[in-house]
């Protein structure tokens, strides 16, 4: 014997070997591999066509992968969804690193689809009546605008008894423009009125001093 080795086994004990001339590579780490063959198409394909999985790669390529996914999803299909739904929403709650990771990937969407998404916010604001946001800002708004004391009930006989037909509306809006100027109406009793629509459509927010 000329040659002794020290070398890890599996089991990390440490174990003496017999190194060959020819068998230099037995301690060498193992290289990756840069390339291939697909075993369900058969093609020689680069390491970035197949899947990162740990330390290895996915068996078949990306493509190949894909296809015998999406040919077995049916039999899972909503199978594990409730329990997933739960465990996500559970480690959502309890793991505080979980959070920033889905916050910064809800923030690379936004980044990324930025424009996208702000033109379709623009064209919900201006179109849809219910728009969440539309109705938050409005609730907020009446909720900002309606001095302490004033009474509940109050309010919401008037709206109670609005006439089939009528629509109650503020006489000075909310958020409105007197003569061009920028004007701020209060969510109270004597501020409300009883308009049809085509009379509420037509005034906006918008109104004269002279009208009042
Ligand atoms: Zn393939």
């Amino acid at each position: 014997m000329d040659r002794l080795g020290i070398g890890i086994s599996a089991s990390t004990e440490f174990t003496l070997f017999y190194i060959a001339p020819t068998c230099y590579n037995v301690t060498m780490p193992r290289q990756p591999f840069l390339s291939k063959v697909c075993p369900q198409c058969g093609i020689d394909k680069p390491r970035s066509d197949y899947y990162k999985k740990g330390a290895t790669v996915s068996h078949k390529c990306k493509p190949c992968s894909l296809a015998d996914i999406h040919k077995r999803a049916h039999k899972y299909f909503g199978k594990y969804s409730e329990y997933q739904n739960d465990w996500r929403s559970n480690r959502y709650a309890s793991d505080a690193k979980y959070r920033k990771k889905i916050a910064q990937q809800k923030k690379a969407v936004y980044e990324k689809h930025k424009d996208a998404i702000n033109e379709a916010r623009r064209i919900r604001w201006k179109t849809d009546p219910y728009f969440p946001a539309r109705l938050y800002y409005r609730r907020k708004d009446v909720k900002d605008k309606t001095p302490k004391g004033t009474s509940k009930k109050e309010l919401l006989e008037i709206y109670a008894k609005c006439p089939k037909g009528m629509e109650v509306d503020h006489i000075i809006p909310l958020r409105g423009i007197i003569d061009g100027r920028p004007v701020t109406g209060l969510h109270v009793p004597w501020n409300l009125q009883y308009l049809t629509p085509t009379e509420n459509r037509k005034k906006k927010n918008r109104i004269t001093e002279s009208d009042l």
